[in-house]
């Protein structure tokens, strides 16, 4: 059996925008992240699968890479952490972990 790496990327309804709800999948592909964000969970939201979509989040999301349990397959997680200060997920930590990117900006002079 072939072994692949698993990537993670953050599904959502691309009608809602991923600022309304997203969920974290680890799978193979983003074809795969999709249908799995989708008939899980997506799919009880409203969500019409072609509105589904998924985004490839690179390695440098080290605390959102921290929620993997490392057994090789594929996992949904619905509730991942999020920044503390601004409670949304998807955006890179500070070094403090108090903040992130997405607020960074908006507290940003
Ligand atoms: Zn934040």
């Amino acid at each position: 059996m072939k072994v692949t790496k698993l990537n993670m990327y953050m599904a959502y309804d691309r009608q809602a925008g991923p600022g309304e709800a997203a969920v974290l999948v680890f799978h193979h592909t983003a074809k795969e992240a999709r249908y799995l964000a989708w008939s899980e969970e997506m799919s009880d939201w409203g969500c019409e699968f072609v509105d589904a979509t998924a985004t490839r989040l690179d390695k440098s999301f080290e605390h959102l890479w921290d929620c993997y349990r490392g057994d090789g397959l594929p996992l949904l997680i619905c509730d991942p952490p999020t920044c503390p200060n601004c409670k949304v997920w998807g955006y890179k930590l500070s070094a403090d972990g108090k903040s992130c990117d997405g607020c960074a900006n908006l507290i940003a002079p």
